[in-house]
């Protein structure tokens, strides 16, 4: 913590100052605790501990010095009242549901998500009597017709993996207040320093910490912040099934929130420029990015987002197999599963993440045969645009 607490900073100093307190060797950069568990000095304690009466650490699974660090510094990015961090982005979307929805309820959830959420919707939640539908974030106007007396949380992530699909949070968060469900937004592509949901009046946003907050392609996390009573109801859930953070992923990701102002707006920016380099390209049917006036949500990402994030979508003339070879003739951008690196890296859905979905599964998730998804990194953004245009060219033959 700051040496004064009376002062508020801005977002992007708490960012980089919001700390644990220093032990006795009053070290700057915060140590790792790599301990399973926690000492008491004698027996009274213990048993305050174990009954709530301190806040002392007991065990890993429980909480952690690096772990609340962390979850410290997102909860003051998001401007949320709480926070619990998770080993992976899927814990924390899974913690969510099986923490705030019961058998008998139902989950009105946006198509347009990421495929292991997708998963879990449509194969596991059902298993315990949880009902699920999904909506067209691009149809707003049906939204509120879908909504049953048992709906009790509406799930979405803007924009969406991979399509870049926006829908208005604050329209959203009116239709969940007006019919008392709990709006939980997944807001992963923009990262807090482009949106921040709350203000929007989403009760829990929800991240994978993979990918952008990480920024480095190194480890695994995720956290969930929001309501203070939903935020309970989310760590006595994971208390006890241990879907926790690793004090070593947390260390990593809360060093990595220092440089995330920095990074996001640089991502950002070259994707900007990445996306209206490519506007003209002969070999493109179209291009997306939120921040392109053909966005065809454009004017609500200016009006809830700062900067476009770093993902550029791009759909080939030549389809699949332009897709297969555009791949392939890349020189400088990675071929991986990740995005939100410091490296660029090019995906081509239909090949590979979406290839075992039909034709018509692949339709309604926004998967077009063409479609390349490249995640803007930190090179020079020359070099990312040009081996882009030459792999473009090489494979449109
Ligand atoms: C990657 C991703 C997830 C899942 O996160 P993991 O850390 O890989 O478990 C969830 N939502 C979105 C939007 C993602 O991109």
């Amino acid at each position: 913590m700051s040496k004064d607490n009376k002062k508020q900073y801005q977002p992007d100093t708490n960012a980089v100052r919001l700390q644990m307190p220093k032990t006795d060797q009053m070290e700057h950069s915060s140590p790792m605790f790599l301990t399973s568990s926690f000492c008491f000095d004698n027996a009274e304690e213990m048993r305050a501990t174990f009954a709530d009466e301190t806040d002392f650490n007991i065990y890993s699974r429980f909480s952690n010095p690096n772990v609340d660090e962390f979850v410290k510094k997102m909860c003051a990015l998001e401007g949320a009242e709480a926070g619990y961090a998770t080993s992976s982005g899927m814990s924390a979307i899974f913690a969510g549901f099986m923490a705030l929805l019961k058998t008998g309820d139902h989950l009105l959830s946006a198509r347009a998500i990421f495929g292991s959420t997708h998963t879990v919707i449509t194969k596991f939640l059902p298993k315990w009597g949880i009902e699920t539908s999904y909506f067209d974030m691009t149809d707003t106007a049906s939204i509120e017709a879908m909504i049953k007396p048992n709906t009790r949380m509406i799930f979405v992530e803007t924009p969406s993996n991979p399509g870049l699909e926006i829908i208005d949070l604050e329209l959203l968060a009116g239709i969940a207040n007006k019919h008392n469900i709990i709006l939980n937004v997944d807001n992963c592509f923009a990262t807090p320093v482009l949106q921040r949901p709350i203000e929007y009046g989403a009760h829990i946003v929800t991240h994978s910490a993979t990918k952008w907050i990480d920024g480095q392609g190194r480890v695994l996390g995720g956290v969930v912040v929001g309501k203070k009573e939903l935020i309970k109801e989310i760590h006595t859930f994971c208390r006890s099934t241990g879907p926790a953070m690793s004090p070593f992923n947390a260390w990593v990701l809360s060093k990595s929130l220092e440089t995330l102002f920095v990074r996001v707006e640089r991502h950002a920016g070259s994707a900007l420029k990445l996306a209206q380099g490519l506007e003209n390209n002969p070999h493109l049917l179209s291009v997306k990015y939120p921040l392109l006036p053909s966005h065809p949500q454009y004017n609500i990402a200016v009006k809830q987002m700062s900067g476009g994030g770093g993902i550029v979508c791009f759909e080939l003339k030549g389809g699949l197999q332009q897709g297969v070879r555009f791949l392939d003739a890349l020189e400088l951008l990675s071929l991986t599963a990740n995005l939100g690196d410091s490296r660029s890296i090019a995906s081509h859905p239909a090949s590979t993440t979406h290839a075992k979905l039909s034709d018509e599964e692949r339709a309604i998730a926004g998967i077009t045969p063409g479609l390349i998804r490249i995640s803007v990194g930190l090179e020079n953004i020359k070099d990312i645009l040009e081996d882009i245009e030459q792999a473009l060219e090489k494979s449109a033959q």
